[in-house]
């Protein structure tokens, strides 16, 4: 890797880098030298010439994220080692194992790298880079992802179609970096099977942050009957009903996510007209669904993806919780999330109490619950806990 040039920041605004946080706002910097071009290294130095650490420089409100802190030179095996740093991270927090052998292995900032993405169907790497400096390096990544994975890893795939910004979006097409799988690919999450299409499906293919939750959901079914709202592709269905439960109802907007929760209920050995799944809109579909379900989950898409449409995306949550307050059965529960990252835990929270106010049912607090080991937050930036959810019972 060779830096382009340098970046000085203003008296003051080194003070957050110190204390590393990643992102270094247009704001902050006095002045830069050398070439600088959309997701090249620089080297950022303070306004007395320390040095900070490095970054990829991208013009916009947040101009560096810095990828390594402190005087040291960017070493020869920058990628090699932070890609064995993160392995090392989910190994200490227990994955993979015989039973789960999908996990996210890099969450951006949580890993210290901003801007990239990298989730791992056994044997398969799906890697989306969110900015220009994760596009650059795709080829360098991808090198590095065989060399810290080895004998457990066959593929790389690159899908950052969807998240790259402006022009490079245009640009790109997603694509094999490295080897090839058939898809749908097959993988176990605490020993249920799921079929994974990164080529077709949303995202890299699977939602892995709702593992913990589905377990957890397990435990409320047993006997039970189920809706599973924003299903995708079925996922809290098959944990629910290899957990017992009586039956299970799916629901997604899309007909493709219907088609993906049909064959991972089949996958499973479960029968998918026993247990119906509807393509429909969540609102339509509870409508007249008084007292039909003893257990709920509400894991809705992000409602607002940037800070102006907080309020609309509050709305929304306060409108879908009340709904789903109103129709469940007396003594029933309610699993709801927001994964938007503009929601807070405290607004969440507050969002779900407006809801009990309208929905006039007494509700009490269970779980709260967030995203899993493998999808860890630095401290230093707590931008990075976007899960959000609360396991409700309602009387
Ligand atoms: N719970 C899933 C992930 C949900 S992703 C899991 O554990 O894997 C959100 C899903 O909501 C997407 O599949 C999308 O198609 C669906 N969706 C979006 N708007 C919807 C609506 N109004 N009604 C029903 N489904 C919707």
């Amino acid at each position: 890797m060779v830096q382009s040039g340098t970046v000085i920041l203003k008296k003051g605004k080194e003070h957050s880098i110190e204390r590393y946080h990643p992102w270094i706002f247009s704001g902050a910097i006095q002045e830069s030298t050398g070439s600088l071009t959309d997701g090249c290294w620089v080297e950022v130095l303070s306004y007395k010439s320390k040095r900070l650490g490095f970054g990829h420089y991208q013009k916009g409100s947040i101009m560096v994220r810095m990828l390594q802190f402190g005087p040291d030179e960017l070493g020869e095996h920058f990628w090699e080692n932070k890609f064995r740093q993160a392995l090392q991270l989910r190994k200490s927090a227990g994955l993979p194992t015989e039973a789960t052998n999908a996990f996210r292995l890099i969450h951006g900032e949580g890993d210290g790298l901003p801007g990239l993405i990298v989730d791992y169907y056994d044997g398969v790497a799906i890697v989306q880079a969110h900015d220009a400096g994760m596009h650059e390096d795709r080829h360098r990544i991808a090198e590095a992802l065989l060399k810290a994975l080895g004998s457990g890893l066959q593929t790389v795939y690159y899908k950052s179609h969807g998240t790259l910004p402006g022009k490079l979006r245009d640009e790109h097409h997603n694509e094999y970096l490295s080897g090839m799988s058939a898809v749908p690919h097959i993988v176990v999450e605490h020993g249920k099977k799921f079929y994974i299409d990164w080529e077709e499906g949303q995202k890299t293919g699977f939602f892995l942050d709702q593992r913990e939750n589905r377990r957890l959901l397990g435990e409320f079914s047993a006997g039970k009957t189920v809706l599973n709202t924003f299903c995708y592709t079925g996922g809290f269905s098959v944990y629910a009903l290899e957990a017992g439960a009586h039956v299970v109802h799916s629901v997604d907007a899309s007909e493709k996510a219907i088609q993906l929760t049909r064959k991972n209920l089949e996958l499973n050995g479960f029968d998918a007209e026993k247990h119906a799944c509807y393509a429909i809109d969540t609102f339509d579909f509870l409508a007249d669904k008084h007292h039909a379900y003893d257990v709920i989950v509400l894991d809705p898409p992000a409602f607002a993806k940037h800070r102006d449409a907080r309020h609309q995306a509050v709305r929304g949550y306060q409108r879908l919780n009340a709904e789903a307050m109103k129709v469940i059965r007396p003594g029933g529960v309610i699993f709801t999330f927001s994964c938007s990252q503009v929601v807070d835990r405290q607004l969440f929270y507050d969002t779900i109490v407006s809801a009990a106010i309208q929905a006039g049912r007494q509700i009490k607090v269970l779980h709260h619950l967030s995203q899993p080991a493998d999808h860890p937050v630095s401290i230093f930036h707590p931008e990075g806990e976007y899960l959000k959810g609360l396991v409700l019972f309602v009387e």
